[in-house]
């Protein structure tokens, strides 16, 4: 069993996890991981926790201020791409494992986010070129990211059962929180 996996289980008592550390929890719980792609780079956190567990990482952002910050947190164990997420198969074809955090950088422009346009080519094509697993985090606080999250939850719904597991990680009782989905493939 991966230690992280391990950890999970025999911690005595925590609290409850927040969706980034649930995320991230959840990632370590996947064996012999090639290649992680962080579809939102952000301040790098996700990218950092996925070179903990893939052999290789591709991020993207269209910002150059988080492909700063994400280079002073990991330096070059990743491939930090300027580039809009919706481009990922010019730089790599499939993957194992793909996050999505939803949103704009904190810290930084509220007025640049995902949106609904292109978070819906990406996703469509990302679930065709993965091969374990995509996280999701989607923040339904804003008018845009709830527009998002609508159009996500229908999307992954009608995801064919057959091929793909989908389950959701929310707070049942705080209005407006983010919430995480995991889309497995079987
Ligand atoms: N994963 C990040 C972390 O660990 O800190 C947080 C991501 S933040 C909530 C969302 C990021 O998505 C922002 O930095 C924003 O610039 C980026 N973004 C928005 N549209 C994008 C696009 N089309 N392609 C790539 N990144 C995009």
């Amino acid at each position: 069993m991966n230690p992280a996996f391990a950890g999970f289980f025999l911690k005595e008592k925590r609290n409850m996890l927040s969706m980034v550390e649930y995320v991230h929890e959840r990632m370590h719980t996947y064996d012999n991981l090639e290649i992680g792609v962080d579809f939102t780079m952000g301040n790098g956190h996700d990218t950092k926790s996925l070179i903990e567990c893939c052999k290789e990482v591709y991020s993207f952002d269209i910002q150059e201020e988080a492909l700063k910050r994400t280079k002073e947190l990991v330096g070059d164990k990743a491939h930090l791409i300027r580039d809009s997420h919706e481009n990922f198969d010019h730089y790599v074809d499939t993957f194992d494992i793909g996050i999505f955090n939803l949103g704009y950088l904190p810290e930084g422009d509220h007025n640049i986010t995902t949106t609904l346009d292109i978070t819906q080519r990406t996703l469509i094509k990302a679930v065709e070129h993965m091969k374990k697993v995509i996280f999701i985090t989607c923040y339904i606080g804003h008018p845009q990211g709830k527009e998002e999250a609508l159009w996500i939850d229908n999307y992954v719904s009608d995801l064919d059962t057959h091929t793909y597991n989908v389950s959701s990680f929310k707070m049942m009782n705080k209005k407006n929180a983010p919430y995480v989905i995991e889309i497995e493939r079987k």
